[in-house]
């Protein structure tokens, strides 16, 4: 997967690398889809979400330029996949999930694989999470109609969001940097991710 889909396609982060290539994908999606679990694309994991294709993870993990050291929030944790490769490099991450029942499942394989230091919480959005808690990096993996402004103020000084932001059917992956009290915006190119739903997000009935 990590040779087929992703350094071919021009990845070279050695560190992303070896992070995909250290967490079992097959153990994030649902029994019966097994078979498909290295296939490019992405894949349903129940409640409707899907466990991104390993590709986005990747240019998202490598566009956020984690180091050991950095606090990281992702919003969305789904089947846990992602948040799994970001705890291979860095030592302190927190997901939030607003579906109970994905967060137990993804809570059971990150158990499996010993990844102990990654915390779950069951939120909305960064709700769950202090205000005065500020992060290195910020990954939402569910796509917003604009950028949350609860979200950019969690950022650290120097810190990086990567953020999907658009309409339903398509999204322009974003990264948000702060400096100091400015933010630089730059694109990442298209994307379809499931909605982010909630406060800072969609309405439910929408979707
Ligand atoms: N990172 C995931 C992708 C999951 S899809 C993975 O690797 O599998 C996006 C997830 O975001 C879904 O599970 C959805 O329930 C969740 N989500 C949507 N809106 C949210 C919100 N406001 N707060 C927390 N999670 C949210």
């Amino acid at each position: 997967m990590v040779d087929e889909q992703i350094a071919a396609r021009g990845m070279r982060d050695p560190r992303v690398l070896a992070a995909l290539r250290s967490v079992p994908r097959h153990l994030f999606v649902p029994p019966e889809l097994r078979a498909h679990a290295y296939d490019d694309g992405a894949l349903p994991i129940g409640g409707g979400q899907t466990i991104s294709q390993p590709y986005i993870v990747a240019i998202m993990t490598e566009a956020v330029r984690l180091r050991q050291r950095d606090r990281v929030l992702e919003v969305g944790t789904g089947s846990g996949y992602q948040v799994a490769v970001l705890a291979q490099l860095a030592d302190r991450v927190v997901s939030v999930e607003r579906m109970v029942v994905l967060a137990r499942t993804a809570r059971r394989a990150l158990h499996a694989l010993g990844l102990q230091q990654v915390h779950l919480l069951v939120a909305d959005g960064a709700e769950a999470v202090r205000p005065d808690q500020l992060f290195d990096a910020v990954l939402v993996t569910a796509g917003a109609p604009t950028v949350p402004n609860q979200l950019r103020t969690r950022l650290a000084d120097g810190g990086r969001l990567i953020i999907p932001v658009g309409p339903l059917e398509l999204q322009t992956l974003l990264l948000i940097e702060r400096h100091g009290n400015s933010f630089t915006q730059s694109s990442l190119g298209s994307c379809v991710f499931v909605p982010l739903v909630g406060r800072s997000g969609w309405s439910s009935s929408q979707g």
